[in-house]
């Protein structure tokens, strides 16, 4: 087999039959379709009727405290920096509190932004399938971001939206109280450890951040950029199952 063709035999097996390549027309218009931050300026009023309670509870959220829910809707309201603005909704984060494991990535892109859920797009299907491979089911574990809201474009979050939001995440921490903690990517990992040092040499290995052990890998973005790493991902993920105590050693 070639080496392309074993590369989409892969995101095949990743994706299912959702995985098809797509044409440079579709993408085009896709993004064509996609709100732009001037539109959504230039809309004021459909922003204001967007609905600020977020999507229902998942069934396996049903553990949230009457509190929780009341800290949720809090966040869902939240005008603390310049892209509750340019948002379709906030991203608070999905899954049980009691959980022993937390993932904690940049933030939302546009599928995020439009379906008000973490990690559902390609990327968060890599995550979900690759935590289906190793026996745990997406909703065994709370997913959360640094940031709330979906920078315009996917852009890098800015230092000052990154400051705004971190108490939200601190509180969700402090909530949740996981074993661990795996951040997902340079942004998450280098936030949460307060350093400039690079994911390549910061994966695989616990830490503590935020008084919680920590446990960084890649963001499975870049794993889809990058597919040769998956089997670094992986492992990864898996230890952090292990450490978790959510899958057995
Ligand atoms: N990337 C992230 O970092 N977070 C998401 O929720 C989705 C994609």
């Amino acid at each position: 087999m070639t080496r392309p063709i074993k590369r989409h035999v892969e995101m095949e097996q990743l994706f299912g039959s959702d995985f098809l390549p797509v044409s440079k027309k579709r993408a085009s218009s896709a993004k064509a379709s996609e709100p732009s931050a001037a539109a959504a300026k230039a809309a004021p009023e459909a922003r204001a009727a967007a609905p600020k309670k977020g999507p229902a509870l998942h069934p396996w959220e049903q553990d949230w405290s009457p509190d929780f829910q009341e800290f949720r809707a809090e966040v869902l309201d939240c005008r603390r920096c310049g892209l509750c603005s340019t948002r379709t909704q906030v991203v608070f984060g999905t899954g049980p509190v009691k959980t022993p494991l937390m993932f904690v990535g940049e933030a939302p892109g546009q599928d995020e932004d439009l379906q008000g859920e973490p990690f559902v797009g390609r990327a968060g299907q890599l995550l979900t399938n690759t935590l289906k491979r190793l026996g745990v089911e997406r909703r065994q574990v709370f997913i959360g971001n640094i940031l709330k809201c979906r920078p315009p474009g996917n852009r890098t979050p800015a230092p000052d939206e990154m400051a705004a939001c971190m108490p939200w995440l601190q509180r969700q921490i402090a909530t949740i109280q996981p074993k661990l903690i795996c951040g997902l990517g340079n942004i998450a990992v280098q936030t949460l450890l307060v350093t400039k040092t690079g994911i390549t040499k910061l994966r695989g290995r616990v830490t503590q951040a935020q008084g919680v052990p920590f446990f960084p890998t890649f963001h499975p973005a870049y794993i889809l950029r990058n597919m040769n790493d998956l089997p670094l991902f992986e492992a990864d993920i898996k230890q952090a199952l292990e450490i978790s105590g959510l899958i057995g050693k």
